[in-house]
């Protein structure tokens, strides 16, 4: 009898034994990154990441792992929703009220550490009771941990065809990015956007930046730069960690980003999203991964704590870009610069001492780096509209402008079209030259210029004429694209190529050789030239038309 108990004791502790230290086993087994398994020396191969994220996906509930596209090379682009009710489409995600989170990188195949970030935080979102875990109470987050598979498996900043798909974003021609833009930014319509990169300057982990162009709603850039930089700033430092602005300085002034709206800060900026850069300048995959993943968790944590502030400033900024349009009010900025911002920064920079200077590319190797405090200096991010024409109701193009309206339907802009022959009042630009030049992978952009004063006339124009709203959601888009001295329009891009107007001749070429019978050469009069009418005209002021919207 004493036996059989002290057996049952016995057995029975050793099931707790067993109980605890399988428990144990199942509970550490916490699953990592390739990268994270080899001390951070490897990055995550292409189908490691594929199969790290299905393996992700098959412990949580709260996880939709999906892909939104294929590349130029079949490889598929993943992607994986985190919410708390689990969403499967953006109309629900819309419903829950809460703000939507797009966290992608490697847009710049070569740029990888924040593509492990990425990849890291998938599983802490991902981790029931994790910190991360715990802000799917406040926000949907869309990770995109790969948009350029084809350049990131090269290591290229391109994909396979060389081209650089962060200046993709208003021709949207590579499938990789134009994917992303539409089956994502579009569909989704985050609040907020961030594009991972590895650039900026050291001591920096990070380096960031927001909308910098004067187009975009300028509360989302001045919200950026007064909270959620300086929130980032806390708790990188928190870690041990430096962060500033992209893209880097010298004794006297900090440099920003370009705004071009080709880029994916200024694109989000034109979407009227919070869209935001980080530019990692630590390519050692230890230090860059990590630094990324704490700035990650950071903007994530204050996109939590402030979400009504968020999604205000974006539903204002969506709203008045309709207005604007449809009372055809305002200006659109067709040039802008940078400035200096009303205020004075103080940073760090990084000099290279000693060492050798390579004569062909002026780089300086070896030698020592020392740390230079900079104080008082300028912060060149402030922008300022050199140019501006005033914003119509609405942009027409003629039957024949098909190539550009198929730019325009990349974007999912609203294009409608003339039902009947209809006369109609109208501004157009009187153009004065054009120059053809290299831009980007583009050889024979197109750059127009016009005079100030426009040309108001009136014409018949016939049914199949596209008319294109500034009035919608999409109107700085249309705005930016249609102006023709922008920086990024279908003038500039060629879809306009085929109707391009011929300039005259010089006057000065034939008033010296033009003899009028009877008139002494030295009274003939110069004809008063004619003006050269570009074919995108404007509408200016509201006025109902006889249109359809145009199914495509
Ligand atoms: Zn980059």
């Amino acid at each position: 009898m004493k036996i059989r108990i002290q057996k049952h004791l016995l057995i029975g502790v050793f099931s707790a034994l067993l109980v605890l230290f399988f428990g144990a086993v199942v509970f550490s087994q916490v699953i990592r990154t390739p990268s994270e398994e080899s001390g951070f020396q490897e990055y995550t191969s292409y189908e490691e990441m594929l199969q790290y994220l299905q393996d992700i996906q098959a412990t949580s509930t709260e996880m939709l792992l999906s892909t939104f596209g294929k590349t130029i090379e079949g490889r598929e682009q993943p992607y994986a929703i985190f919410s708390r009710p689990l969403v499967t489409r953006p109309q629900e995600a819309t419903a829950t009220g809460k703000p939507i989170v797009v966290l992608a990188a490697n847009v710049h195949g070569g740029e990888r550490t924040v593509r492990e970030s990425l990849l890291m935080i998938t599983r802490e979102l991902a981790t029931k009771g994790s910190d991360m875990n715990w802000l799917l109470d406040e926000l949907i987050v869309i990770v995109v941990p790969s948009i350029n598979p084809d350049g990131f498996v090269r290591a290229t900043r391109g994909n396979s065809l060389g081209i650089d798909l962060n200046r993709d974003y208003m021709k949207l021609e590579q499938p990789a990015i134009s994917n992303y833009v539409q089956n994502i930014l579009l569909t989704w319509q985050p609040h907020i956007i961030l594009d991972g990169h590895n650039g900026g300057a050291y001591p920096y982990n990070i380096c960031y930046q927001g909308p910098a162009n004067a187009a975009s709603d300028q509360r989302i850039t001045r919200l950026c730069d007064q909270e959620i930089f300086p929130f980032i700033n806390s708790a990188m430092e928190k870690n041990g960690y430096k962060s500033w602005y992209y893209s880097g300085g010298d004794s006297l002034r900090w440099r920003g980003a370009p705004t071009d709206p080709r880029i994916n800060t200024n694109y989000g900026g034109f979407i009227n999203s919070f869209s935001i850069l980080f530019e990692s300048p630590r390519q050692d995959r230890d230090d860059g991964a990590k630094s990324g993943l704490v700035a990650t968790r950071a903007l994530l944590h204050y996109v939590a704590q402030n979400s009504e502030k968020v999604m205000m400033t974006v539903e204002r900024a969506r709203r008045e870009t309709i207005e604007m349009g449809q009372n055809a009010t305002g200006e659109i900025p067709v040039q802008i610069t940078v400035g200096p911002k009303d205020y004075k920064v103080s940073y760090e920079i990084e000099i290279r001492r000693g060492g050798t200077i390579d004569p062909e590319t002026g780089r300086r190797t070896g030698g020592t780096r020392e740390l230079v405090q900079i104080i008082g200096a300028d912060l060149m991010i402030e922008p300022v509209v050199t140019k501006s024409r005033p914003r119509p109701y609405a942009y027409l193009l003629e039957p024949r402008a098909y190539e550009a309206v198929e730019m325009l339907k990349r974007h999912k802009i609203t294009i409608e079209v003339l039902q009947k022959d209809t006369e109609i009042d109208f501004e157009a630009y009187n153009m004065t030259g054009i120059e053809y030049r290299s831009e980007y992978d583009h050889p024979a952009s197109v750059t127009v210029t016009f005079a100030d004063e426009t040309v108001k006339q009136t014409r018949t124009f016939p049914k199949g004429t596209y008319i294109i709203r500034t009035g919608q959601v999409m109107g700085r888009v249309a705005a930016h694209m249609l102006e023709p001295e922008t920086n990024d329009n279908v003038v500039k891009w060629n879809a306009m190529d085929a109707m391009l107007p011929r300039m005259p001749r010089q006057s000065g070429e034939r008033a010296g050789r033009t003899i009028t019978a009877g008139v002494p050469v030295e009274q003939a009069q110069p004809q008063e030239p004619q003006p050269v009418i570009f074919p995108i005209f404007k509408i200016m002021t509201p006025v109902a038309l006889p249109t359809k919207i145009l199914k495509y």
